[in-house]
């Protein structure tokens, strides 16, 4: 287990441990960023990031990824407290045409891969070049729809967690490293 890292932080937001420190984050996004660098070259892919919680993964990734590339960013909400709620809202969507266009979906976390599989149909219905799922995350004994998902960042546990841009009810996600809750105990 990691160790609570010292962080006044720490005594507001009641985190059960440390899951991923700053550190080994900061090393995969490293090897994803160009990962995504060599297999994109030349084709100027789209970044899509599902917000909120894939904004600080999309800022940490777009510059560790050495080529020419844009984002975007769609509003989606699906979860409330600590359960999916099913059924996928889009409050703003792209404001970009990705048709014919290299498009890699950014997520912070696939859970049920409920969220996942709507946006990647809705993505697809567009007619992208390519479209690719790059999540940082992957609590692969949730999933209740199989849906690929082309990169992980890390797999995990069935485990609610927060940080670096995943929330307990819009809270937490100025954490810089990921780490559980008990949702009894916050
Ligand atoms: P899914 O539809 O169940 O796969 O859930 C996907 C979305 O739920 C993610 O993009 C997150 O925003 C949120 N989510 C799922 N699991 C967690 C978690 O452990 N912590 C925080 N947010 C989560």
């Amino acid at each position: 287990m990691a160790r609570v890292e010292e962080s006044k932080l720490v005594d507001e937001y009641k985190v059960a441990r440390v899951l991923l420190t700053e550190q080994q984050i900061h090393a995969r996004v490293q090897e994803l960023g160009a990962e995504l660098a060599q297999r994109y070259r030349g084709q100027r892919p789209l970044l899509v990031t599902l917000l909120r919680g894939g904004f600080i993964f999309l800022a940490d990734l777009t510059r560790a990824m050495p080529i020419p590339h844009e984002v975007d960013f769609m509003l989606v909400r699906s979860y409330e407290g600590t359960s999916s709620s099913g059924t996928v809202q889009i409050i703003q969507d792209l404001n970009v045409n990705i048709e014919g266009r290299h498009v890699v979906l950014i997520e912070d976390i696939v859970d049920t891969g409920l969220t996942l599989a709507y946006i990647r149909e809705h993505l697809t219905m567009r007619n992208p070049a390519s479209l690719i799922v790059c999540s940082l995350l992957d609590k692969r004994d949730a999933r209740r729809l199989e849906v690929p998902i082309e990169m992980v960042g890390f797999p995990i546990e069935n485990e609610f967690v927060v940080g670096y841009g995943l929330d307990y009810n819009q809270l937490y996600r100025n954490l810089p490293y990921l780490a559980v809750i008990d949702p009894d105990q916050v």
